[in-house]
């Protein structure tokens, strides 16, 4: 399961292929029809239950109660609408906005992300703006009908290290404004260290740990997850080979028996290729799937994990 609570930034990291970002369109019911289908479990947002919404439901959720940031804002954004049509369909379509009223809010928006002469952008397209203010834009358009929940799908991933970190500071500063809460999902630790309260590390589809941000970045207690960590370039190892991870991310469905991990896993014991390892509660608020808890006698959380907004 994965909770996000008001007000809440949650990190969802892994490398690519780890399944972050069918995740987060999941939640969004927004998984391609022709080769994906939601066969179990529940997605709860406030009470409701999202995989019951029937399409014209799911409309009027998405955009205005959950919004989604994408990874790439270029091919995001609608390449033959201006910047200013595309933010004003949602507080017209939510909000019931006139089309006056929505330019307004529009070039407001826009201010609120720090776009500069933003009554002039708005009649702009999105090939006449840089990659940092594209982004900018996306995260406007996102939070136009402040939504409760905001999902940002490697927000900063196509972006260089400076305007990273002015994403990374306007969205802090949006939601302590708008106490939206967060899930962030990224391949990058820093970025998790630097926003996020808690974190769920996904390995093959699978939550493999689950932490409060400085127990994980302290003592991190899934192989998979320490691996992660020792491949991040440290200051005291100036000048040696950065660590790796050996070996790719499974295919999905491609371990049928065994831990997903046990093939890259240094620590691999006998068990490992032979059951897949239950979610265990290691600590108080801290779980992880691996077996060598299993020996210091870790609880047995849940079997299957399904995604769980509440
Ligand atoms: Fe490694 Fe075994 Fe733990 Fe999987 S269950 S992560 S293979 S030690």
């Amino acid at each position: 399961d994965i909770t996000v609570h008001a007000g809440e930034t949650v990190g969802i990291v892994g490398e690519s292929g780890c399944g972050k970002s069918v995740t987060s369109l999941s939640i969004m019911r927004l998984l391609p029809k022709v080769n994906a289908q939601i066969t179990r479990g529940s997605i709860l947002f406030k009470g409701k239950d999202l995989l019951h919404l029937s399409e014209d439901e799911m409309r009027r959720v998405r955009g205005k109660e959950i919004a989604m940031v994408f990874q790439e804002p270029m091919t995001a954004l609608n390449p033959v609408k201006t910047i200013g049509t595309q933010l004003m369909e949602m507080p017209i379509l939510h909000l019931g906005y006139s089309a006056d009223a929505a330019r307004e809010h529009a070039v407001k928006m826009l201010g609120k992300v720090h776009i500069p002469r933003a009554d002039k952008l708005i009649h702009e397209y999105p090939h006449q703006l840089s990659g940092g203010m594209r982004q900018r834009v996306m995260i406007a358009m996102a939070l136009s009908c402040s939504p409760d929940l905001l999902i940002a799908d490697e927000p900063t991933t196509a972006l260089d290290v400076t305007v990273q970190a002015q994403i990374l500071d306007l969205m802090n500063e949006l939601q302590e404004r708008e106490h939206s809460s967060i899930v962030l999902i990224t391949h990058d630790l820093g970025v998790v260290a630097e926003m996020c309260q808690t974190v769920y590390v996904m390995y093959a589809g699978q939550v493999v740990e689950h932490a409060a941000i400085d127990d994980l970045i302290r003592e991190p207690a899934h192989p998979y997850t320490q691996g992660l960590m020792r491949s991040l370039p440290r200051e005291e190892d100036g000048g040696s080979r950065l660590s790796c991870i050996p070996g790719n991310v499974p295919l999905p469905g491609s371990v049928k028996v065994g831990c997903r991990f046990a093939e890259r896993c240094s620590q691999a014991m006998g068990r490992c290729t032979r059951e897949n390892p239950p979610l265990l509660r290691i600590a108080a608020d801290r779980m992880c799937r691996c077996w060598l808890y299993a020996e210091n006698g870790a609880a047995e959380e849940g079997k299957d994990s399904h995604e769980q907004i509440s």
